[in-house]
Parts: structure tokens; C-alpha cells; sequence
């Protein structure tokens, strides 16, 4: 029977399947043959819970091969993934409850709400005593094969649904461009409830038939044990930082390691070209969002331009509109349809010819490569003049004792918007507001120095790495206005 994803996700490893597709270090090991037997024991068991074709199964576990096979297991009988952050709170899981109606949840605590639930072990331990083999259930390409609540929301949570034709084009257009073998070790420290850690990285690794070695977050004293053994390495920005701080990070440990990607946020141009300084290796840096899977990166064999996100992928088309820089829209066989249930925003979020409105801001630059700027709602306004606050980061992050900064807006009464700007110092640094603004000065017009700098010790970050500017704005607002 035909079913897209599933095919995607097991012919590779039925070409070889002794093939380690996953191994723990210090811990289990998985092969290709055990993925297959495993997601379809699974299925069946799915099916025993009563999942039908196209119900929801939301899954909130920890990291594991296990949940990978569960994922698999619910492609295989047509029900559609919706992993959940391990961070949400009880009422933010009770929010994506009540908006996507799973037919069974997969957690440790049971949810709040009336709806079957099972925990991952029992799953497992059920699935066991059944058939390993199992006949997927036709899906057509249009059909849902994943939910994934954007990250970041505020107010009612947004589900894209990602059917199986945008995930299977993304898998091979990611691995192709990156040039996946069965060969490859990748390096797997990312979660697995986002598309990063899911849809980009454990993709690119199981439709190709390689190998994965998998950490069960990102920690750095083992991700460097581990680089010696893998061929890519995919991270968020924070993740090379951390490895940069860590004495044992050096050419000799990255040696084997023919890829360092990343993504999620924004990396610094410093952070390039010191990760470039430290192993010889070039960062590939790609761009791509939850509702898109991937949308530009720069090239595998071509220049790979630090402070840029690359040229569109094949067959992904970018363009900007509303000047320079301009609201990036993208279309292509990688881009949802629509968030769950939600018709009222398709004439929002789309333009009136289909292409989605991606909320960022970008240029391109002489050779077409894509710089992003930063997120259209964080364009700061002040005095009726654009503040991109890229621009005013990348001036304090180069001044001295600045390890990283974040601009925002905050209410003014003369501006309407006043720049502010939160900065966290390099160690053993003590930073003075008044002085980094007059040095900001000389490089800045005036109107884009932040009238007022705060030091922090660190920024807001989320899972992935991105700085949390809702959260900040909360810091950073005094108090009375
Ligand atoms: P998410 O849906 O959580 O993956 O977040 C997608 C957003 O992350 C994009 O809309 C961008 O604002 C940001 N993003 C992803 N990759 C990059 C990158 N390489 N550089 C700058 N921003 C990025």
C-alpha cells in the first residue's frame, strides 16, 4: 500500500538492515532491522488503543530511540505525529489538547484532560508480543503526517500540519544538498519534538541509511567524545559557543567530521569564523522555520558565507516584498497548507497567491545568498524611523567586553518606540552602559543607539537556542508605565 513517509523512512535501511541506524554511547544500539520491527509492533499496538487513520497522537517523552520508533509507527498507521515540548507546563499541553483532539496521548504524567493516554514504557512493553510486520496504510500525499505547535506562540497555540509530500520533498532535497551517504555518523544532540532535531537532522540520517549517535541533550563534554566518530554534526548558534568554551574542542577531535551545520537562530559572524579558526571547518549555515522545514542554505561545495543563510534550496522559492530589507514570502512542495482547524488565517498568514508570509525580514545579496535580519514584529520604530535591531546587535556585540546583545522596542512617550538594548559581558568583563553607548555612537546614526542599555547576566533563550524577545521586553519594561 502506498504510503509516502513510511517508504522514506524505511527503504534506506532495508538495503542493509544490520546497519547500526542508532547507538547511545554507553548505552543501547539500535539497527535498522530493530527500527522496522519495532515501529511496526508499534502500529499494531496503535491500532489496538483504537488510533484510526488520521487521528493525532501527542507525544510528550524524553528523548530516545524509542519515541523515534513511535514516530515511525504512527506514519506507518496513518495517524499524524504531534510531538510537544518537554518543557510545557500542564496547562500549555491542556491548550494543544483541546486544540488538536488527539485520539491518544503518549506521556509520562497523565494529562488533565479525559483523553486515553499510555507512557512510552507501556507502549513499548504492549507492542512487543505483536507482529513485526505490518502493512502501512495508504496515505496520499497531501495527507497530514505531522503537527507541530510553533514555537514562541502567544495567546492561542497555532498547529502546522505537515503532510507527507512536504516532508518527504524536504528529506531528500536536505540530504541531497548536504550530500548524505550511508556513510555518514551524524551527531544527534538536538531535541526531537522540534523540526530541527526531527524533520531536518534525524531525517536527513534514516532516509539515507546512515548512522546516528545520539545524546540525549546537548551537553559538551559529550558531544566532544563523541565528534572523533561522526562524519555532520548539526546544532543550534548556542551549541558551537558552548563548544568554542570548552578547551577540548580542537581540529584533532573535529577532524572526521566533514560537516558543522547550524541553524535555529541566528549565528554570530564572530562564532563562524571562530569555530572556522578553531577545527578548519566552515559552518554551513540554513535557514527554515516549523511551517516550511527548510528554505535556503548555503552550499555544500561553493563559498559559505558567515552572517548569511544561503541561496533558496532547489525547487523552494524566496522572494521579499515591502522594500529593502523586505518581508521574506516563500512557496514550494516543503511549505504547509494551513494550520490545523484555523481557515481564518490563510488570509493572514498567505498572500492572496498562496506563498506564505514567513514573518522575517531579509536581503539578498550580490550573489543571491539570503541575510536575515531578524522577525518583522521585532522591528523597532522609534521616532517614526525603522530600527533594524540586527544592525544595533552587531555593533554591541563587537564592542569590547561584549560577549552578546539583544534590542528591543519598549514603549516611549516621545519615540513611541524607544531602542533598548540588553547586554550580557564576556568573562571577567565589567560593561558601563554610558560607555557603550558612546562607542555604539560612533558607528550608529543616533537615532539607533539604544537610549538605554541594560546589562544581564545571560538572555532569554528557548530550547532552540533563540533569544526569547517577548520575555525580555517583559525584563526590561520598567516598571509603572
Ligand atoms: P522555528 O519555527 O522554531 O524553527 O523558528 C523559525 C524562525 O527561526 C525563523 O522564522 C527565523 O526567524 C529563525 N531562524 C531559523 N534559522 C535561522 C538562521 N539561520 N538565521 C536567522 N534566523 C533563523
Amino acid at each position: 500500500m502506498p504510503n509516502p513517509l513510511a517508504s522514506l523512512l524505511l527503504d534506506a535501511g532495508r538495503q542493509d538492515p544490520d546497519k547500526v541506524f542508532l547507538r547511545i554511547p554507553q548505552g543501547e544500539t539500535w539497527t535498522y532491522a530493530d527500527l522496522d520491527r519495532v515501529s511496526a509492533q508499534m502500529a499494531h499496538a496503535l491500532l489496538a488503543l483504537g488510533v484510526l487513520p488520521g487521528d493525532r497522537v501527542a507525544v510528550q517523552t524524553g528523548k530516545s530511540p524509542t519515541v523515534l520508533a513511535l514516530h515511525v509507527a504512527c506514519v506507518r498507521a496513518g495517524a499524524v505525529y504531534l510531538p510537544m515540548n518537554t518543557a510545557y507546563t500542564e496547562r500549555e499541553v491542556t491548550d494543544l489538547i483541546d486544540d488538536a483532539q488527539p485520539s491518544l496521548i503518549v506521556s509520562d504524567e497523565p494529562p488533565s484532560r479525559d483523553v486515553p493516554h499510555t507512557t512510552l514504557d507501556e507502549l513499548a512493553r504492549s507492542a512487543q508480543s505483536r507482529s513485526a510486520s505490518f502493512d502501512d496504510v495508504a496515505r496520499q500525499g497531501s495527507d497530514p503526517a505531522a503537527i507541530l505547535y510553533t514555537s514562541g506562540t502567544t495567546g492561542r497555540p497555532k498547529g502546522a500540519v505537515m503532510s507527507h509530500a512536504n516532508l518527504v520533498f524536504s528529506a531528500r532535497t536536505l540530504a541531497d544538498a548536504w550530500g548524505f551517504t550511508s556513510a555518514d555518523v551524524l551527531l544527534h544532540s538536538l531535541p526531537l519534538f522540534h523540526t530541527h532535531g526531527l524533520f531536518v537532522a534525524a531525517y536527513c540520517s534514516i532516509t539515507t541509511g546512515g548512522s546516528m549517535v545520539m545524546l540525549d541533550s546537548f551537553h559538551p563534554d559529550l558531544v566532544v567524545d563523541a565528534l572523533p566518530s561522526s562524519t555532520v554534526m548539526m546544532g543550534v548558534p548556542t551549541h558551537y559557543t558552548r563548544l568554542l568554551a570548552h578547551p577540548a574542542f580542537t581540529s584533532e577531535v573535529a577532524k572526521g567530521v566533514r560537516l558543522f551545520a547550524s541553524g535555529s537562530a541566528p549565528m554570530l559572524v564572530a562564532t563562524h569564523e571562530e569555530v572556522t579558526r578553531v577545527t578548519g571547518s566552515t559552518i554551513l549555515e540554513r535557514y527554515g522555520m516549523t511551517e516550511t522545514c527548510m528554505l535556503t542554505s548555503n552550499p555544500l561545495n561553493g563559498a559559505r558565507k558567515p552572517g548569511t543563510v544561503g541561496p533558496p534550496l532547489p525547487g523552494v522559492q524566496v522572494r521579499l516584498v515591502d522594500g529593502t530589507p523586505g518581508s521574506v514570502e516563500v512557496t514550494g512542495p516543503n511549505v504547509f497548507e494551513g494550520y490545523w482547524r484555523r481557515p481564518e488565517l490563510q488570509s493572514t498568514e498567505f498572500t492572496p497567491d498562496g506563498w506564505f508570509k514567513t514573518g522575517d525580514l531579509g536581503r539578498f545579496d550580490e550573489d543571491g545568498y539570503l541575510e536575515i535580519v531578524g522577525r518583522s514584529k521585532d522591528l523597532v520604530i522609534t521616532g517614526g524611523l525603522n530600527v533594524y535591531p540586527k544592525e544595533v546587535e552587531s555593533v554591541l556585540d563587537a564592542l569590547p567586553g561584549v560577549l552578546e546583545s539583544a534590542v528591543v522596542g519598549l514603549p516611549d512617550p516621545d519615540f513611541g518606540e524607544a531602542v533598548t538594548a540588553a547586554v550580557v559581558a564576556t568573562s571577567g568583563s565589567t560593561l558601563d552602559p554610558e560607555e557603550l553607548r558612546r562607542l555604539a555612537r560612533e558607528h550608529l546614526a543616533a537615532f539607533k543607539v539604544p537610549k538605554r542599555i541594560h546589562v544581564l547576566p545571560a538572555l532569554p533563550r528557548n530550547a532552540m537556542g533563540k533569544v526569547e524577545k517577548a520575555r525580555l521586553r517583559e525584563t526590561l519594561q520598567p516598571s509603572g508605565r
